[in-house]
């Protein structure tokens, strides 16, 4: 199927409130522009170098969202032109990122990625450490960033009720967070779902999901 058929049949049945990113990662940019001409405006990828080279060659009015681990030295690169950074998990990124901002004169939207899965290979903060970045001095100090919410990838397995279980857990916390009256807090945003699970995350409450090889096909 063509990814403009694709990208047609997932938008027909998503809720209004769900913000769909593409994950385009590792695909030619004439595969991105198959999608941005079926009017898809928001791109996610997950290494800097790529992202960067996309956005100098493609229209300006996309939306470009970092989805995978963030290097610190890197994030100079991307800092002119990001529009939401997904996978923020410690205050010496978030500090990074405030710098670099700071230096384009613009406020830099982030979520914070929270462990949720059972596995021993994915990022992301846990409860307590997500409790200390936001309480903590440092963090109150950074000005040209915005956490507007979480991101969180559940275990890869075929057990639903797991997955179901891991997005329930993302989605109490991130209720939990709305209490947080930080200036630098405007928690709106729920990451969660990709293309073998967007369905469940959707019924636990996410308003983003990040569909890759469903629009584009295998990578
Ligand atoms: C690759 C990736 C996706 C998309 O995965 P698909 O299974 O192709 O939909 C979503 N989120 C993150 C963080 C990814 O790295």
């Amino acid at each position: 199927m063509s990814i403009q058929t694709n990208l047609e049949n997932i938008k027909s049945n998503l809720p209004e409130n769900v913000t769909l990113v593409a994950v385009s990662k590792t695909k030619a940019v004439s595969d991105l522009m198959q999608a941005y001409e079926a009017g898809q405006r928001i791109f996610g990828e997950n290494k800097i170098q790529e992202m960067t080279d996309k956005w100098e060659q493609m229209p300006k009015d996309i939306q470009w969202h970092m989805i995978g681990h963030v290097q610190t030295n890197k994030v100079k690169y991307m800092a002119p032109f990001v529009s939401l950074i997904h996978g923020v998990d410690s205050l010496k990124l978030l500090q990074e990122i405030n710098k670099q901002a700071q230096k384009n004169d613009r406020v830099i939207n982030c979520l914070l990625q929270i462990y949720i899965a059972n596995e021993d290979t994915k990022f992301g903060l846990d409860e307590e450490e997500l409790e200390n970045l936001l309480n903590s001095e440092e963090f109150g100090n950074l000005k040209n960033i915005r956490i507007v919410g979480l991101m969180g990838m559940a275990s890869f397995t075929d057990n639903q009720e797991q997955i179901q279980q891991e997005f329930k857990h993302l989605k109490a916390i991130y209720d939990s967070l709305k209490a947080y009256k930080i200036e630098n807090c405007q928690i709106n945003t729920l990451s969660m779902g990709m293309s073998g699970d967007y369905k469940v995350a959707i019924d636990c409450g996410s308003n983003m999901i990040r569909l890759g090889s469903s629009i584009f096909g295998e990578r």
